[in-house]
């Protein structure tokens, strides 16, 4: 059975659904909903910073992206002096890196990183790895909650948000699951959803997709094979050195592959890259375009075509690269990879400018270095725009701030930028901080009975300070 065919949204019928009773099986003072890299770093922050906190998420475990959707590597957090890329690079991680200045990100994220490292699940970001994190999506689940039990954090999994309790002024949230409805009160929310679930449920303002024309960036099921020869592959790669630069290339091969109708991209070249583990590559090629993840028939149509795409791209790896003969898929993606829905309207809107002049904001709150990384929403093209040489840029609290919304708190992929803003800041460690940087502005509020908008940057400069994050020495 085909899935349902996307609909004319204008004319979709409505019923009104009869009013429920839903049982209120928390009170915290800090809720967070959505278990994903911004999620595990606001309930650690929020916690660390004295709140009662709950964390809720849709699946049976955290991880968001990183996890359920296998995003893989932790994109580089150093500011870099690129060097040019490297044709026929033996590696399998990032060869435009260059030398590292130093990470911009700390807190959470790097006691993370480093627990990560310590149980063998990740290899730390070197020059070797092009300033990346490989990780083991399953070590990653692990080590989430034993750093959420260390902080203290109560946590909820299968329950889905289907809406805060309160309207435009936040006290908590309504979840969906096997239990029936039930609802958790807090006193300050935390949206780390990655689509604005709940600010959206608010009445916050938002934008989805480019300014310009409203397309949304393109969706992707990643998949990890094993088996994977990497010897003979570098020999081949040293071979033929212009056909390979880190984590892509393969240009001649998906050309002459797809000449025979045996392949049908919407991108130009295979991108993979290295894990930590023997034999493993994870494979970042397929693009599914033209759909929205805000809607269940774009997503259903989605999975199906990531799953066309990827049987496709492994069978092509198969036949035409050397290395992959004996490779096969092991596990794909649970759910694919949506790299950006809404994105709040917030006190401040991160923009090109901010990212590629790297930026000073006095109520910085995050750092990010990662560049601009626009996939195109329409076809074959990935434009990479790069920071100035050493340079980083701040992410101020106003963009984690919904207008007109109170007790709300967003952070993560879904916070107040514009498109192509939004395409550095998406990376898992800037949202690591973030999350981190919106869990300790819950905290304060919740503990002071204020608005998260009332409260004075400075504080919440010197909370994350003590917890480690790294503020450029602003407090
Ligand atoms: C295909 C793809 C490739 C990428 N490649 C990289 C990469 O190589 N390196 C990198 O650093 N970044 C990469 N990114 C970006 C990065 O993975 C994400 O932007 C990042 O994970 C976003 O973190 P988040 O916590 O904001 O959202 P998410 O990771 O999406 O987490 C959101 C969490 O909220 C839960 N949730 C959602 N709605 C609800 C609800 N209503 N109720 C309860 N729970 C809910 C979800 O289940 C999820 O656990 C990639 C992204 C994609 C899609």
């Amino acid at each position: 059975m085909p899935p349902i065919r996307r609909q004319d949204r204008q004319s979709t019928e409505h019923l009104t659904l009869e009013e429920r009773q839903a049982a209120v099986i928390a009170d915290a003072d800090v809720l967070v909903v959505g278990g994903g890299p911004a999620g595990i770093g606001a309930a650690i922050g929020a916690a660390e910073a004295g709140a009662r906190v709950v964390l809720a998420e849709r699946h049976g475990y955290f991880g968001g992206c990183a996890t359920a959707a296998l995003v893989m590597p932790l994109m580089s957090y150093h500011t870099q002096y690129p060097s040019p890329r490297l044709a026929g690079a033996e590696t399998l991680f990032p060869t435009d890196h260059g030398r590292s200045g130093g990470p911009v990100i700390g807190g959470v994220l790097r006691r993370f990183v480093d627990r990560l490292v310590k149980r063998g699940g990740a290899l730390s970001p070197s020059e070797a790895t092009g300033y990346v994190v490989p990780f083991d999506p399953e070590v990653f689940k692990t080590v989430a909650l034993e750093l959420l039990d260390e902080a203290g954090v109560e946590y909820l999994l299968h329950s889905f948000a289907s809406g805060v309790l309160g309207n435009s002024n936040v006290e908590g949230a309504a979840f969906e699951g096997k239990s029936g409805p039930v609802a958790v009160t807090a006193r300050v929310t935390v949206d780390c959803t990655g689509d604005a679930d709940l600010a959206a449920s608010a009445g916050a303002r938002y934008v989805i997709g480019r300014e310009r024309d409203g397309a949304a960036g393109p969706m992707s099921l990643m998949f990890r094979m094993v088996g994977f020869d990497r010897d003979r592959f570098m020999a081949y790669v040293r071979a033929h050195p212009e056909e390979w630069f880190g984590v892509h290339g393969l240009v001649e091969l998906v050309r002459e592959a797809t000449l025979r109708g045996d392949l049908e991209l919407h991108r130009e070249d295979i991108l993979m890259f290295g894990t930590p583990n023997e034999g493993e590559v994870l494979i970042n090629s397929t693009r599914v375009i033209g759909v929205f993840g805000t809607d269940v028939r774009d997503l259903t149509a989605a999975e199906v075509e990531g799953r066309r795409q990827m049987t496709m791209i492994a069978t092509f790896l198969r036949k035409y690269v050397p290395g992959f003969q004996d490779a096969y898929v092991v596990q794909s993606g649970s759910v694919i990879g949506v790299r950006g829905t809404r994105r709040i309207s917030g006190g401040y809107t991160l923009s090109t400018e901010d990212v590629l002049e790297a930026r000073k904001h006095d109520d910085v709150i995050a750092r990010g270095s990662y560049p601009l990384d626009i996939h195109n929403p329409a076809g074959p093209g990935t434009l990479m725009r790069r920071l100035p040489p050493g340079e980083a840029y701040d992410i101020p609290l106003r963009c984690l701030l919904p207008s007109g919304v109170d007790n709300l708190c967003v952070a993560g992929k879904c916070i107040s930028a514009t498109y192509e803003a939004h395409s550095s800041l998406r990376a898992a460690p800037i949202c690591f901080a973030t999350g981190q940087a919106a869990g300790v502005c819950a905290s304060l509020a919740a503990q002071r009975h204020t608005s998260p908008n009332d409260l004075d940057a400075t504080d919440v400069q010197h909370e994350l300070v003590r917890q480690g994050a790294d503020l450029r020495g602003v407090v």
